[in-house]
């Protein structure tokens, strides 16, 4: 009954996770309720809301001098908490533009502070990441933003910049597909909808010496400081969400870590990028080593075709693999969730596909 769902977010969930959350949803434990209602306050839900942020900080091995939260208000959200806690309009903060997302967070950064673009490449489409030698760094910026992977585009950067500034990325659609090594990073922002789990809650990593660069006089709720000092229950948090991350945080142990994910994660990745490599029929535009390991964008020789292999592939039971409406095209999102097997599946019906209409 399952299907092979290739959507970018909200995206698969692991099967086990499902399972367990079926099975618990009437009663947790023998709390005569679920967990969706009870107190944020309870000390069953404390209890499930720690072990889940420790499994996240064992997760990515995230050290002693970061902070990890758990709020709402989506990736987007951040595109403005960031700016308003650590820039104003007298200063200025850098910017790299590699795709529909980090440009998005231009649009409400500038509303707060000065904007300095260090490089972009839109206009070639952003088929890849501009040039670190070519970047135009600001050596006064309060910090540097950039989308390590652009969900849309299908464009990476994967290694984190070597500078100076505070670096902040927004990692929506990559984190926990691979290990990072975090202290690179001031801030680290993700809406769960793609790779922790269901949307409404989104993860801040923060580097606590950032709490005394934050502006004070913005309001409690907009300021990571308060919600570190509260635990992330500076107000009622996504109850339902955290406790459904947990589940996906102890599926990946159980997986092997991230060490192993990520093996699996290229493995996939790469079994669909060289078989549309070697295809006359389907084309990636992206440069090679900015490919994405995530999202997967792809173009069929004729887009007259588009609509009748997005029917057909329907119909095999492989959905969501419409290309964002922006760029049009086909695009596989293949975040952790997504077995080989449903790679394999895609990679037979593109075949078919092919050889009937190519
Ligand atoms: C999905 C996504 C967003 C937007 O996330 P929301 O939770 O909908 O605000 C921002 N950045 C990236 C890289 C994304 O993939």
């Amino acid at each position: 009954m399952r299907v092979r769902n290739f959507c970018a977010g909200p995206a698969a969930i692991p099967e086990p996770v499902l399972e367990e959350v079926r099975s618990e949803l009437l009663e947790w434990g023998n709390a005569g309720m679920s967990i969706m209602e009870m107190s944020h306050r309870s000390s069953i839900f404390d209890e499930v809301a720690s072990n889940a942020k420790q499994d996240f900080i064992e997760l990515l091995d995230i050290p002693d001098e970061y902070d990890v939260l758990f709020l709402q208000g989506g990736a987007t959200h951040q595109f403005s908490m960031v700016p308003l806690n650590f820039s104003s309009q007298e200063d200025s903060a850098d910017y790299l533009v590699t795709g529909a997302w980090s440009k998005k967070a231009i649009v409400e950064g500038q509303k707060y502070s000065k904007i300095n673009i260090v490089a972009s490449s839109e206009a070639d489409n952003f088929t890849h990441a501009p040039d670190s030698k070519l970047w135009n760094l600001d050596s006064n910026a309060k910090y540097f933003h950039y989308a390590p992977n652009e969900t849309i585009q299908g464009v990476a950067i994967h290694q984190p910049p070597d500078i100076d500034t505070p670096i902040v990325a927004d990692m929506s659609s990559v984190i926990l597909s691979e290990p990072i090594d975090v202290s690179k990073f001031s801030l680290i922002y993700a809406g769960a909808q793609k790779n922790i789990g269901p949307a409404g809650l989104t993860i801040v990593i923060i580097q606590k010496e950032m709490f005394e660069k934050e502006n004070s006089s913005n309001s409690n709720i907009l300021r990571y400081s308060q919600h570190s000092k509260n635990n992330s229950m500076l107000n009622t948090p996504p109850t339902f969400a955290w406790y459904m991350a947990g589940k996906v945080f102890k599926w990946l142990k159980s997986e092997g870590g991230l060490e192993v994910i990520c093996k699996k994660n290229h493995f996939k990745a790469n079994t669909l990028y060289q078989y549309i490599d070697e295809s006359n029929f389907f084309s990636n535009p992206v440069a090679v080593e900015n490919r994405s390991i995530m999202n997967i964008p792809f173009i069929l020789a004729d887009n007259n075709l588009d609509s009748l292999f997005i029917e057909q592939a329907e119909q095999n039971g492989l959905l969501n693999l419409k290309g964002h409406r922006s760029l049009g095209g086909m695009r596989a999102s293949i975040y952790n969730a997504m077995p080989i097997e449903g790679v394999h599946d895609l990679i037979e019906f593109m075949k078919d596909f092919e050889k009937t209409n190519g």
